[in-house]
């Protein structure tokens, strides 16, 4: 039994929910920025997409953007 879980690319729970979702199972993916991230449902995924960088702990480095 191998543990696959320290690769830091895919994130194996929903991150909007923080449920826990599997890879190989999941039917919605999203590749966003370096990670993979699995909603466990549709509306995860709606929540997810409308404001990624709350569920990515991204949101602070925003204030160093000259946009
Ligand atoms: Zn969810």
């Amino acid at each position: 039994m191998r543990l696959e879980m320290m690769k830091g690319e895919e994130m194996l729970f929903c991150p909007v929910c923080k449920s826990r979702t599997n890879p190989n199972k999941a039917q919605i993916k999203i590749h966003y920025q370096e990670n993979i991230y699995y909603p466990c449902c549709p509306l995860c995924q709606s929540e997810f997409e409308r404001n990624p960088d709350k569920y990515t702990g991204q949101e602070n480095k925003r204030k160093n953007k000259t946009d």
